[in-house]
């Protein structure tokens, strides 16, 4: 059988395409050739096919020996590592060796705690084809972990492959931890002083009065409201570097929450004598939780309340209850927040922009601390918002709750 690919130019446009040509010879009963028998095809298609799938394959080839970020190649469900390049090897100490006996798959790699992320991943690729970059960490060949940050895509439907981008997070984490750290230092270096200072001047204050100096005792008490108010932020900030260590205590009793409320609104009132605060409904019986940090809560709900609506007149305060779940709406006519930042504001250290929201101070704190606790304490918290016309935040509290 004779078969050849080669190149023939066209009489009349002069251009050259592939053909494959094949020959069998036709032979006499001596065995003489006496004729050849031949097909002559067109593969000019299927040869600039080729090409360009050899030419995508170096593409890849070179991206992924580019080495610049770690790149895996996963087959099958399990996403199994079957090729990975030097970068992925060198951040995680895995070899070839351990990529060609195919002992490696994203379970395996991927620490526990983390699995359900993964999940989360996975379910996008098959709906998307790709998923975002995610935050987590690869388990490395002598068992320490190394935080990257993980992209993949599919790369091929069946059989199943995907390829998996990692960067090497460690240096950004340190430096979130580093910062985490230091506010965990500041707050309590902040917090040490104070503390003195206000026993100091309760004090002096004591004294002033004894010796019949009035005027003086008044001139001090004039302090307490900045020292509470820096009480507060100290203690906003120790709060967040506790959540964020996970060491936030929460008591666990009885909390008639319909005198917790009726505390907090007396005494917003009182010193915010700006707005008028409407309360409206009842919640019924108690529920299981920590008094201190659901009256956290609902004190930074009004005073945010009070403090975006410097024009208005009212804030009102929404109770219902149901069987399971007790309702509070708090409902300001302030500025309002825009939609693409609503649930961003329950992040840490996040402030909405926006010239009207940053004339009015603040850190960014408050609402994180809410979302942490309403969460530890199995209940929700949404907002609702129309930009100049004021928001409404509501807060539903299961009523009975597994220990
Ligand atoms: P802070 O008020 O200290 O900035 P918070 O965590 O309490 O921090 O709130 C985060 C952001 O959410 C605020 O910066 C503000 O822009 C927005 N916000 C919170 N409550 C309201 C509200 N009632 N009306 C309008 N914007 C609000």
């Amino acid at each position: 059988m004779y078969e050849h690919e080669e190149r023939l130019r066209n009489g009349q446009t002069g251009a050259y395409r592939w053909f494959l040509t094949r020959g069998a010879p036709v032979r006499d009963e001596a065995g003489q050739i006496v004729k050849w028998f031949g097909t002559c095809t067109d593969i000019d298609e299927q040869k600039r096919t080729e090409e360009a799938l050899r030419q995508s394959q170096e593409r890849i080839r070179a991206l992924i020996d580019s080495n610049i970020i770690g790149i895996t190649c996963n087959e099958g469900e399990e996403g199994v590592l079957v090729e990975a390049n030097e970068a992925f090897l060198h951040m995680t100490g895995y070899t070839q060796e351990d990529m060609r006996s195919k002992a490696l798959n994203r379970v395996k790699i991927t620490p526990p705690e983390h699995a359900s992320f993964f999940q989360r991943a996975i379910q996008e690729v098959n709906a998307r084809g790709q998923h975002a970059p995610l935050e987590t960490e690869v388990i490395c060949k002598d068992g320490s972990r190394l935080p990257v940050l993980v992209g993949s895509v599919i790369f091929q439907k069946r059989p199943r492959q995907t390829i998996s981008f990692m960067l090497d997070n460690s240096a950004r984490k340190e430096l979130e931890q580093r910062k985490d750290a230091f506010i965990s230092m500041a707050s309590h270096e902040l917090k040490t002083p104070l503390t003195a200072l206000k026993l100091q001047t309760q004090l002096v204050q004591k004294r002033l009065e004894r010796q019949s100096l009035p005027e003086a005792a008044t001139a001090l008490s004039r302090m307490d409201g900045p020292v509470k108010q820096l009480e507060r932020l100290i203690g906003e900030l120790l709060d967040v570097s506790k959540i964020q260590a996970g060491r936030l205590e929460y008591l666990q009793e009885a909390v008639d929450l319909e005198a917790l409320l009726q505390e907090i609104t007396e005494t917003m009132q009182q010193t915010n004598p700006s707005h008028t605060l409407v309360v409206r409904g009842t919640v019924g019986t108690s529920l299981l939780g920590d008094p201190d940090r659901l009256g956290q809560v609902f004190t930074n709900l009004l005073s945010n309340a009070i403090k975006y609506s410097p024009d208005a007149e009212t804030v009102e305060m929404d109770l219902s209850a149901s069987e399971e779940t007790v309702t509070i709406r708090v409902r300001d006519h302030g500025i309002g927040i825009p939609r693409e930042q609503r649930d961003k504001i329950f992040e840490r250290f996040y402030r909405a922009t926006g010239p009207r929201q940053r004339a009015i101070p603040g850190l960014g704190m408050g609402l994180y601390i809410v979302a942490q606790i309403i969460k530890r304490h199995g209940g929700t918290i949404t907002v609702d918002s129309a930009v100049g016309k004021g928001s409404t935040f509501t807060v539903i509290l299961p009523r009975k709750r597994d220990a």
